[in-house]
């Protein structure tokens, strides 16, 4: 089977330019400015963006053990509408992934039944309880891409000094979630102004910076790969561009609603304004935007974390931290960054492919021949309206339901198999 895709508008080589692209037994055969109109099925891409699949390298595929809040089939599709191809699986699933065992039966899921290709995460300790480490080894030799306690962090400083050493042995690299659980507290939301005016207990930033700022020494000494998931403070920022400039091997990403929204969207007690780290004040989100695009962000990640309605649509201090990310995620940033001016649309699709892509050390997701095709095309002109009935996510816990967005994904495309469109 041969797909040729006429006449869009492709990120090719960093920038946007005309291509046509065809595909042979799942992979880019060429890519020219014209080819010939001989393949068994021709996509007529004119007016239209043809972009790399995005890479998402922080999800929450919640399987095994709570595919009541999304399963790997539903995660997947979820991905494929909204444009990514690959994306990682994080740990904190029921049972833990912490063993062979479980890094197999994802994995092995995913390829029987998936719509996007998922790397595993595998846990730094033991359940991710931070008393001990993890089998990373044997995980290691099973494919795992990371390792991470993400939803819950390491609060000993040598445990994750050992984990460092240990992690880096095997050339894995430490994704972490930075969270000081005694400056924590019970904290909600974001501890400032709108907390107090809530009466919500308030997370503190510094919760956040201490570990980031504990993390970089423990990654400078052992000589790690640390990457910070989900950074959200401009101090956080401050302190990454500081390491890197030291020459300190980390790198970090961004979610979608750390660049758009801020601590006020809390002010209605939406249940899906609240997540961790919470929403910041503006200049946090300011912060964030500015370092994306400095490059000190290196990635956008959507921490796409899934919950059933029973447990969101409840009680502010008793619902689960958290949101879906992965079919929003494009058309927001699009919608709210790029089409104001805010954001180039080439730092976007870098930051959704290439750039995690590197992160993590995972396959290129870049448009050339020779790999596999992954990619999608996007309508810039159309858009996207997002209801319960329509995102895909057995999750619809999203402070943007019920919006319609700039941009719509009308294919994507997974080694040459179309997992998204008609
Ligand atoms: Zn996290």
């Amino acid at each position: 089977m041969t797909i040729l895709i006429k006449n869009g508008t492709a990120f090719v080589n960093h920038k946007f330019q005309i291509r046509d692209i065809l595909i042979k037994k799942g992979r880019i055969a060429r890519i020219a400015k014209t080819l010939p109109d001989k393949a068994d099925r021709t996509i007529d891409a004119s007016g239209k963006h043809v972009f790399p699949g995005f890479v998402d390298i922080h999800v929450h595929l919640r399987d095994p053990g709570q595919t009541y809040k999304e399963d790997i089939v539903s995660g997947t599709r979820s991905a494929a509408r909204g444009g990514f191809t690959s994306l990682c699986a994080m740990p904190n699933t029921d049972p833990v992934v912490d063993n062979i065992a479980t890094v197999d039966y994802i994995q092995r899921r995913a390829k029987d039944l998936g719509s996007a290709r998922v790397y595993v995460i595998g846990a730094m300790t033991k359940k991710s309880e931070g008393k001990e480490i993890s089998e990373m080894a044997t995980m290691q030799s099973g494919g795992i891409v990371a390792v991470s306690d993400d939803g819950n962090c390491v609060q000993n400083a040598k445990l994750m000094l050992n984990c460092m050493r240990y992690a880096t042995n095997f050339g894995l690299p430490l994704v972490i979630h930075a969270e000081d659980y005694n400056l924590a507290g019970k904290g909600q939301i974001h501890g400032g102004r709108i907390a107090s005016k809530l009466g919500l207990s308030g997370l503190s930033g510094l919760a956040e910076e201490v570990i980031v700022s504990r993390d970089i020494m423990l990654a400078e000494n052992t000589g790690s790969r640390l990457h910070i998931a989900h950074i959200s403070t401009a101090r956080s920022i401050e302190l990454v561009r500081q390491a890197k400039q030291r020459g300190v091997n980390v790198t970090c990403e961004v979610t979608p609603h750390h660049l758009l929204l801020t601590e006020d969207a809390c002010l209605g007690f939406d249940t899906n304004t609240k997540m961790k780290p919470p929403l910041r004040p503006e200049q946090d989100r300011l912060a964030c935007l500015a370092a994306l695009k400095d490059g000190t962000i290196d990635c956008i990640a959507t921490d796409h974390a899934p919950h059933a309605d029973f447990e969101k649509v409840r009680e502010f201090d008793l619902a689960p931290f958290g949101i879906i990310g992965l079919e929003t995620a494009f058309c927001a940033l699009y919608h709210h960054l790029v089409k104001p001016g805010l954001l180039t649309l080439e730092r976007l699709a870098e930051a959704l492919t290439s750039a995690p892509a590197r992160v993590l050390a995972l396959a290129s997701a870049e448009l050339k021949s020779g790999v596999p095709a992954d990619l999608n095309i996007i309508d810039l002109e159309a858009s996207t309206t997002f209801t319960e009935e329509s995102i895909l996510s057995k999750g619809k816990n999203t402070p943007w339901l019920g919006q319609t967005l700039s941009g719509k994904v009308l294919y994507t495309l997974l080694e040459g198999r179309i997992t998204w469109g008609d």
